[in-house]
């Protein structure tokens, strides 16, 4: 009733009632402008769809059936009825929310497990896990790093490390895609002048679906009195003959490692984040990294989920097998048609370069009209020239859904425009 009151007297005064617009902010302005550029185009939006189930190798939208290379659901462990039946037991006995910070009245038995599980996946001392994978890096980066020290990450490094760097008031340097060499040279300039220094990569880049030199890395971390900090976000379940990750691959002890970083949100069906490491730091960010003491905790059933996917994933190694043949598959099939894959290791991330915005969304829409729901990375998210679409291949796929998909995609190209293909 006051509100209506002073809405009254505004009116009543000639004031604008509501809310101030937010039209004056030039970053809303650039994006609305980006939006009435696809509009003109006539792309249908293809951000947002609702899916009506599950989305594995095949995904329902709008009550059509797709095949999908859109999700992270990399083994298939999502909708898994192992995982569905700890997710249920999970809630039964928890209910569905943490409904606290875990240092206050959040803590339940499946947070130790899981954090248990996935210290010994990295033989490290200690885990902790977060509400999120994004919100993991903007926190702990954000806590460890100050305004004395340095901060050395990937040039593609995911936008949430960026974030916790920035947050961190350190001086940050972006070194060359995978170039140990140039992060070595950076580190080496920026050292003296900064009292710590933390080196950040991934194990498996979102965007190219390549992986770093692990052993160079940690060589250079050392030599430098730098800390290492690995993201595996897309690599546990993904990369190595067990899906252990970069290590395992590389055939890399772990212990190199000074901070591993991962997500529940992927392999591990689940949401979530986390940071494995030496039991001082993981003591340290559980008492006082403020994205985990301010906030509530994991709720109980993603940690169960995810512990009961952990255990599936060593159980059941052949799902990481299939799910690197699948994606070597696609890699090779659209290469053999004469299409760009960049520089995919042909573990689960294929991207197929496009060369512009434009082709890419254009190509993502013809395709979604023959039934391939697969998303189109355009600038600001990748460098214009650097668009594409990006494959995320599953498990789950079939020889011949790949196959199909690969002949269907080369189809398209062909018969996009030349004018469309400038972009
Ligand atoms: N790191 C990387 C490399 C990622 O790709 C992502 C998300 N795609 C994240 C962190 C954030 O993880 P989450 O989605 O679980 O928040």
């Amino acid at each position: 009733q006051r509100l209506s009151k002073r809405r009254a007297r505004q009116e009543e005064s000639g004031a604008v009632a509501g809310a101030r617009s937010f039209g004056d902010l030039p970053a809303l302005r650039d994006f609305e402008m980006m939006k009435t550029a696809m509009e003109a185009l006539d792309l249908p939006n293809p951000f947002f769809r609702p899916h009506s189930g599950v989305a594995a190798d095949t995904t329902v939208i709008g009550g059509a059936e797709y095949l999908n290379f859109s999700s992270y659901n990399y083994l298939g462990l999502n909708g898994d009825p192992r995982v569905k039946a700890a997710a249920h037991a999970a809630i039964e006995r928890y209910g569905v929310s943490a409904s606290a910070s875990r240092i206050v009245s959040g803590e339940r038995p499946p947070h130790a497990a899981l954090e248990a599980a996935l210290a010994a996946h990295y033989g490290t001392e200690a885990a902790l896990c977060l509400v999120s994978g994004h919100a993991t890096n903007v926190t702990v980066i954000g806590h460890l790093m100050g305004p004395r020290d340095v901060i050395l990450h990937d040039a593609t490094i995911h936008n949430s490390c960026v974030e916790g760097a920035r947050l961190s008031g350190a001086k940050r340097i972006a070194f060359a895609h995978n170039d140990a060499q140039a992060a070595e040279r950076e580190l080496a300039a920026a050292r003296r002048g900064a009292a710590r220094a933390l080196i950040v990569i991934e194990g498996h880049y979102s965007m190219d679906g390549d992986v770093p030199d692990l052993a160079r890395f940690v060589e250079v971390a050392r030599r430098h009195d730098a800390w290492l900090m690995v993201d595996e976000a897309h690599s546990v379940g993904v990369l190595g003959p067990r899906g252990q990750g970069i290590f395992e691959l590389q055939g890399v002890d772990p212990a190199g490692v000074d901070i591993w970083m991962g997500t529940l949100s992927k392999t591990l069906s689940s949401c979530g984040g986390y940071i494995a490491a030496r039991r001082q730091l993981i003591d340290w960010l559980r008492h006082t990294a403020p994205g985990f003491v301010y906030s509530v905790g994991l709720a109980p059933v993603l940690a169960a989920s995810a512990l009961e996917s952990l255990r599936v994933l060593a159980e059941e190694p052949w799902r990481v097998a299939r799910l690197n043949g699948n994606a070597t598959r696609l890699r090779d099939a659209l290469r053999a048609r004469g299409l760009d894959a960049g520089a995919s290791g042909g573990h689960a991330i294929v991207p197929l370069m496009t060369g512009s915005s434009i082709r890419a969304g254009r190509l993502s829409a013809e395709l979604f009209a023959r039934g391939i729901n697969v998303q189109p990375i355009t600038f600001p998210a990748v460098p214009e020239r650097a668009a594409r679409l990006r494959f995320f291949v599953s498990s789950e796929h079939t020889a011949e859904q790949i196959d199909r998909t690969a002949a269907v995609v080369a189809d398209t190209c062909a018969g996009l425009a030349p004018v469309e293909m400038a972009g």
